[in-house]
């Protein structure tokens, strides 16, 4: 049974590599018709994501999202557009527009507590800020001047590993005990304070429920390990297959998996959730695809008849 109605506001969170974006369609191209159909009925389309603030900027505007709020460095950092900023909570807007949240810990601390654990442990691992553009450009798959803005690190700090488990668990209690967390990305390990993806959509819930005095319905859609706190957060989730074979195993009972990798995956769960849901969400062309095939078919109309391959 539905836990909305058709008034009740709704808020989509979405891992952005793996998920919206993928090596093949890396502008998103097959989730325009949705991110249109959603942004003309006023449900903001929120990135939460691994990079930073400075990586997202280009892509925020390129997908048409300048007006929602984002979620970067996988929950360390959290931006605001003017309609969530708080009166009295909220210092002024940067020249950007954005207010911008750390809520994690300074980068500062990081780096130290690294540099310490790695002398006392003798652990083996690269930083990325210690790793050459040209490299890093290599390794991350990235375009040099992209790589750059890879690096602005505000509130966490990526690492290759090189060691063994053992080492690296030794490495997790030691950052523990300084209140950081390691988590487990597709090339990286993440090193935080106590901010990942999940808290921050929480964090981002209570500002819009203060803001507009009730819960909204939510959808978050993820590929990695990294996202299962965001997928844990929400009404309705999607675990959108992914390439790197890593298990992502949330708690949530509302769970639907993909059977489409990257942008297809992500096309998919939303139909899955909000097109059978709600056909006004469904974008005009996917609709009328869906029309055309059920007519030739001779079926009923069905939301996953729309699943693009
Ligand atoms: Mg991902």
């Amino acid at each position: 049974m539905p836990v909305h109605d058709a008034l009740t506001p709704r808020l989509l969170f979405t891992d952005l590599d793996g998920s919206l974006l993928d090596p093949h369609c890396p502008d998103g191209s097959p989730a325009r018709p949705w991110l249109a159909r959603l942004k003309q009925h006023g449900v903001p389309v929120i990135p939460v994501t691994c990079r930073t603030r400075s990586e997202l900027a280009p892509l925020r505007l390129a997908l048409g999202l300048a007006d929602t709020p984002f979620i970067a460095e996988n929950g360390a950092v959290v931006g605001l557009p003017p309609a969530w900023c708080h009166a009295r909570l909220d210092r002024r807007p940067g020249p950007d527009g954005l207010v911008v949240k750390t809520l994690g810990v300074d980068i500062g601390f990081i780096r130290k507590r690294l540099s310490v654990w790695r002398q006392r442990l003798g652990a083996d691992f690269t930083l990325m800020s210690e790793i050459a553009l040209e490299e890093l450009s290599v390794v991350a798959g990235l375009e040099e001047g992209e790589a750059r803005l890879a690096r602005m690190r505000e509130g966490s700090e990526p690492l290759l590993w090189h060691g063994d488990d053992a080492q690296l668990e030794a490495l997790r209690e030691g950052l523990a005990g300084d209140g950081l967390s390691l988590l487990r990305g597709e090339r990286f390990w993440h090193v935080t304070g106590q901010a990942d993806k999940g808290r921050a959509v929480d964090w981002l819930l209570s500002r819009f429920e203060a803001l507009r005095g009730r819960r909204p319905h939510t959808l978050a859609l993820g590929d990695g390990p990294n996202d299962v706190g965001m997928l844990e957060a929400v009404d309705q989730a999607v675990v959108i297959r992914n390439r790197h074979g890593l298990t992502v195993e949330p708690a949530q009972p509302a769970l639907y998996r993909t059977v489409a990798t990257g942008a297809a995956g992500w096309v998919e769960g939303v139909a899955h959730w909000w097109g059978r849901a709600d056909s006004r969400l469904i974008p005009r062309a996917a609709a009328d695809s869906r029309r055309h095939a059920a007519v030739s078919a001779k079926m009923p109309v069905m939301a996953s008849a729309e699943m693009p391959v």
